[in-house]
């Protein structure tokens, strides 16, 4: 039996009063599951509200979307990991394909970011994913492997194992374009197959969820498929009742 993971990225968008005022619409149509995990990841001024909003509910937590690898120091417009913490937070996002391609994140700086996560207490979900190009030359799984091994490099066997990984197609993100459920399913297998060894055999339980134009209408095919064990959704869990309803899948 899969316990699925949902979780929410909500980028740039719901500031504090939308946040609050989403997670109260949400929480009334969506209650306490014992069978599933959410995951909400809104701005970082927008974690308190989120909290807030959240008492006697375990089957949601809260992360943020990015964290700078530093502990603490001289840079202006950034969040340290025990920042995050202290606010609230229990997961990260490293290396979503947003701040890689957009932002130019490095590999290299996707693995500093996780073990300044493990530093201050927070679970890394390592995010994934090869661009068009990239698949149309056949180079899906050296990539994604690549951009896997980077975020753990310096993280040991035991701290890959409490991780979570999202496997997210640069070309299927806000794009509309959706992996088909086999071929999510092909990248899991070479995830899973991966993690088996940097995790010395403790990574079957670490979650691959599946992120790219997730929706409505192919939420269940996609958690159907063989080692999809959660979905991460942007712009789809925007709306209330349609992340409640992909929730419920
Ligand atoms: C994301 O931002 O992680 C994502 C998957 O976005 P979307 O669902 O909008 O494609």
């Amino acid at each position: 039996m899969k316990h699925p993971i949902f979780a929410a990225n909500w980028k740039m968008n719901q500031g504090p009063a939308d946040a609050l005022a989403f997670m109260r619409q949400f929480l009334a149509q969506y209650p306490r599951q014992q069978d599933r995990s959410v995951l909400i990841f809104p701005s970082a001024l927008s974690l308190s509200a989120v909290t807030g909003a959240l008492s006697d509910r375990p089957d949601i937590q809260v992360g943020v979307q990015n964290i700078h690898w530093a502990d603490t120091g001289a840079y202006t417009g950034e969040n340290s990991a025990a920042i995050a913490r202290g606010a609230g937070a229990r997961y990260v996002l490293i290396g979503h394909s947003e701040r890689r391609h957009v932002f130019g994140e490095t590999d290299e700086e996707t693995g500093k970011k996780a073990a300044a996560a493990e530093r201050a207490g927070l679970t890394s979900m390592i995010c994934i994913g090869e661009t068009l190009a990239q698949r149309e030359a056949g180079d899906t799984s050296t990539v994604v492997l690549r951009q896997l091994r980077a975020a753990c490099a310096l993280l040991t066997a035991h701290q890959i194992a409490g991780s979570l990984v999202a496997y997210e197609p640069v070309w299927a993100i806000g794009s509309g374009k959706t992996a088909t459920p086999e071929d999510a399913s092909i990248v899991h297998a070479a995830i899973r197959s991966e993690l088996r060894s940097l995790t010395e055999e403790r990574g079957e339980g670490v979650p691959i969820l599946y992120g790219g134009s997730v929706s409505k209408g192919n939420a269940v095919s996609l958690l159907a498929a063989p080692d999809v064990d959660g979905l991460l959704v942007g712009g789809a869990s925007l709306d209330p009742d349609g992340w409640s309803a992909i929730c419920r899948t």
